[in-house]
């Protein structure tokens, strides 16, 4: 999959997807495996995102490699490859439990979260992520949070399938 790096202050909505996807100069985009200019779309997939407006259902377009022949995923930098829920809410429960928040049910509450997604997040979060952000000195609340995971570990943040994922960072 491929990702494209937009602000997080971007909202996260089909609309702005698409835009994305509209300006988007696919001769720049760069495969997985390595090769520049060889995607085009190949299709789209229906995917729900969970956002301030409830579930939201996106139409995500793969894009496939003429060179290695494998398709891709465009995803945004504001979601996480596999999960309904997004990055920014992703980092907003993992950091109100790395602050010692007392319960998951008062914070999922207060969030107005499903608690069995809240529990899950930080389950995924401390089984997979955690000491590895520990020995790569990465902040969870950083500017370059985003950038250091696929720089170290070639994934999005909180990605838990081992999916081959590049950032595309020329998005504008
Ligand atoms: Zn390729």
């Amino acid at each position: 999959m491929i990702t494209l790096y937009v602000e997080e202050n971007n909202p996260v909505t089909p609309t702005f997807y698409n835009s994305i996807l509209n300006n988007l100069q696919f001769h720049q985009l760069k495969c997985p495996c390595g090769q520049s200019g060889h995607l085009s779309i190949h299709g789209y997939y229906n995917r729900y995102v969970k956002t301030e407006d409830g579930k939201v259902l996106f139409r995500i377009c793969r894009v496939k490699c003429k060179q290695c022949g494998c398709t891709h995923s465009l995803l945004l930098s504001s979601m996480v490859p596999y999960s309904q829920i997004s990055f920014k809410e992703h980092l907003q429960i993992i950091t109100a439990y790395e602050k010692g928040t007392p319960s998951s049910i008062t914070l999922s509450q207060a969030m107005s979260f499903d608690e069995s997604n809240f529990r899950y997040i930080i389950r995924m979060y401390l089984k997979h992520w955690k000491q590895r952000l520990i020995s790569e000195r990465i902040s969870i609340n950083g500017e370059c949070l985003i950038n250091s995971c696929f720089q170290h570990f070639k994934r999005q943040f909180m990605q838990i399938k081992s999916m081959p994922n590049i950032l595309f960072s020329n998005t504008t």
